[in-house]
């Protein structure tokens, strides 16, 4: 049995990015969340934990923290991108990156999720003194991996479902990515700033083929790389 966290955006106090239309990424990104949650849970062998299934905020670390107490071996987060240009399109795939963000755009972006924190306004970013720096590096350099080829599974499925922003997996330090001992991912659905996408997104039938493209991504992963073949170098907690 697999445990996916799934880690719809924003939430509560924090609307994420809002269309032209007025729709709300926080919004969108439960609905494909839950859609995805139900198709995960209808899938021998796997379940799947919601990081919120309501409008309320989390803090991001909290997030990361509630999929480690589940042992999960996925982390996805579900997010809607958004950009001053009315033209900007597509879907898009982020894994951590150890040296941050790997494009100006990428570091616009990591900013503007990360920023979520400051919302919050509770300071949850104290790391764990006891964890041996080389070993969490070594974990951190293994996940980044496994989050590679997950991200690279996903993104091919939502290539056939919409357009692609970039033709493959960015890297960028968002906080929520950066669980040191679980593949993460997080994807960029489409534009809410985008009219032509943000109607898409607020659209039942496409919400549900979404969520349908990023289960076959994540089943694509597992059949290369199954979790007891896996060999995990810690379990730090
Ligand atoms: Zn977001």
């Amino acid at each position: 049995m697999v445990t996916i966290v799934l880690d719809p955006g924003h939430g509560g106090e924090d609307p994420g990015a809002i269309g032209r239309g007025g729709s709300y990424e926080k919004t969108v990104t439960l609905s494909v969340a839950r859609r995805l949650k139900e198709k995960i849970d209808a899938t021998p062998n796997m379940r799947s934990v919601l990081t919120r299934d309501g409008d309320y905020f989390i803090p991001l670390q909290q997030r990361v923290q509630k999929a480690r107490r589940v042992r999960a071996d996925l982390f996805v987060s579900v997010h809607a991108d958004a950009f001053v240009k009315i033209t900007a399109r597509g879907s898009s795939v982020f894994v951590l990156s150890e040296t941050g963000a790997s494009s100006s755009a990428a570091r616009w972006l990591a900013n503007k999720e990360n920023s979520a924190d400051l919302v919050g306004g509770v300071n949850l970013g104290v790391k764990d003194p006891y964890l041996a720096r080389t070993l969490l590096d070594l974990s951190q350099t293994a996940t980044i991996n496994d989050s590679l080829k997950l991200g690279k599974d996903v993104l091919g499925e939502l290539g056939r479902i919409n357009t692609l922003h970039k033709p493959h997996v960015e890297q960028a330090g968002f906080a929520v990515l950066k669980a040191p001992d679980i593949p993460s991912i997080l994807i960029e659905t489409a534009f809410i700033s985008n009219p032509e996408e943000e109607a898409r997104l607020n659209d039942e039938v496409y919400q549900d083929r979404m969520a349908e493209a990023i289960l076959k991504g994540i089943r694509r992963y597992f059949a290369k790389n199954p979790p007891l073949a896996k060999s995990k170098l810690a379990r730090l907690d």
